[in-house]
């Protein structure tokens, strides 16, 4: 998970504020990281960076935007995978090779990091973090051509596994997707600028228009001489089907598809899959909610907000002390007693990772008076790891791996429990050919060294199929 954008405008026209430009645009893209934030710009000679730990918001003030002048930038905000959360390992990256300056930023992860480390240490080239952002712009800076596009398209044919990512250097822009496009990356056009993010609804709030998704295995360098797409590779696309589900936000439109509309049918599917006499649905927010509406209007059970959510938990950064960690939940949601007592209660969310927040949740709704907790699950059980750049545990920690779901309730303290099933998630989501659905089935569309296999299922050899329903 992480955030990337970044623009290009010609440098002879008005002189227009590519780094605000990107503020807004991170700042749209703040739900995919909320460790560190950084900006890089050139002004044609020079490649400037700021980056530092905490939200947008925190990082970037005015000052700090003024002093980030130029016509090309790009930013990103970071959740990490690999790597750990230290300043070092923000982005983006700037490296120095050769007399010219890259800088990257990376959303997704890599599967080869460690060979490719041990070959660029052969090179002699040196490496200062942990991350495999690091990795991917030391190749790009120390390819021998000088050129982006060529250094760019050189790197793209080493690296493993998801990455969607924006490199600058003092005079061009790029943007690249991995060959099964599993992380996304969207072009757009603000007047003549070019504009690249990973989710449109950053394009939306600086005004600019989508173009389209960059294709899965595909590459865009922007410079005076205008933009040139070059597609590698002909793999037929495998996007991250946990963004379709929770990551991304409800007003992105990802493969031409607007999210919210894509939640809601989901709601719909579960509510024709597992129906439930009741008296209210309600949904977990935010990211449950569009399926909660969808659910609600399918069933003709009538929508009511039974919990509030808090709108300012992000990232804390003053730990809470142990009696309030222990109502734990309490920091993020408060149940609504008018709404839930003497009620049969329908509660629908987009997913259970750990299940630790569900658990908690169903507690404080029957805290709250309602009389049956009717839990709906707007996706199939969460069995696998994820080694894309998704932060989904080692397999022993997902409460569906190895349960079968009469468990899983007893475990949550529903009434009852649902998920949506495979062939739902296909109908609302779209054919199962165009996602990755590793999480869901233990099938990965790339190859996994077994060492990283290993790391995150240590305990389990192999993902075991959980039945749906
Ligand atoms: P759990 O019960 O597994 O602890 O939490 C489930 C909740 O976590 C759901 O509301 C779901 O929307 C949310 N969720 C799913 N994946 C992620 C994630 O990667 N990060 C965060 N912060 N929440 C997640
Ligand atoms: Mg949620």
């Amino acid at each position: 998970m992480c955030g990337v954008f970044g623009i290009y405008t010609p440098a002879e026209g008005p002189d227009r504020d590519v780094a605000r430009s990107t503020f807004f645009g991170l700042f749209a893209l703040q739900h995919r990281g909320q460790e560190s934030a950084g900006i890089a710009v050139s002004d044609g000679d020079r490649v400037t960076a700021m980056k530092d730990m905490g939200l947008v918001s925190q990082v970037f003030d005015e000052g700090r935007l003024s002093g980030l002048a130029g016509h090309i930038a790009i930013g990103h905000t970071r959740y990490s995978t690999t790597g750990s959360t230290v300043w070092q390992n923000a982005q983006p990256v700037v490296r120095h090779a050769g007399g010219r300056t890259i800088a990257l930023g990376h959303n997704g992860n890599l599967t080869n990091t460690a060979e490719l480390r041990e070959e660029l240490r052969g090179r002699r080239v040196s490496m200062r973090s942990t991350s495999d952002t690091e990795v991917m712009a030391a190749l790009i800076a120390e390819h021998e051509s000088g050129d982006l596009g060529e250094a760019v398209a050189d790197a793209m044919g080493r690296i493993e596994g998801a990455f969607a990512a924006v490199v600058m250097t003092e005079r061009g822009l790029a943007g690249f997707r991995d060959p099964d496009g599993i992380r996304p990356l969207v072009v757009g056009r603000l007047g003549d600028a070019w504009v690249l993010a990973s989710e449109s609804c950053a394009l939306d709030l600086i005004g600019a228009t989508l173009e389209r998704d960059l294709e899965p295995g595909e590459m865009v360098v922007v410079d005076e001489r205008g933009a040139r797409f070059r597609k590698l590779g002909d793999r037929p696309g495998s996007l991250c089907v946990f963004e379709y589900i929770y990551f991304a936000r409800p007003d992105s439109v990802m493969h031409g598809r607007g999210l919210h509309e894509v939640r809601r049918r989901m709601g719909e599917r579960l509510a024709d899959e597992a129906p439930v006499e009741a008296d209210v649905v309600i949904g977990v927010p935010d990211s449950g909610t569009p399926a909660a509406v969808g659910y609600a209007r399918r069933s003709g059970i009538p929508f009511g907000e039974g919990l509030v959510k808090n709108r300012y938990v992000g990232r804390t950064f003053i730990q809470p002390d142990q009696a309030l960690r222990e109502r734990g939940v309490r920091l993020k949601f408060n149940a609504l007693r008018s709404v839930l007592e003497g009620r049969r209660v329908v509660v629908v969310d987009d997913s259970i990772v750990r299940g630790s927040t569900t658990r908690k949740l169903v507690q404080m709704l029957f805290e709250a008076g309602a009389r049956e907790v009717h839990l709906r699950v707007s996706s199939p059980p969460i069995v696998s790891p994820c080694f894309y750049g998704i932060d989904m545990a080692d397999q022993d920690e997902l409460l569906a791996a190895g349960r079968t779901i009469e468990e899983v309730r007893r475990r949550l303290g529903a009434t009852s429990l649902a998920y949506l099933s495979l062939d739902g998630l296909e109908a609302t989501a779209g054919p199962a050919e165009g996602f990755c659905r590793a999480c869901l089935t233990g099938e990965y569309p790339t190859e996994i060294p077994a060492d990283m296999r290993l790391a995150k299922l240590r305990f389990e050899p192999a993902p075991v199929p959980v039945e749906i329903r």
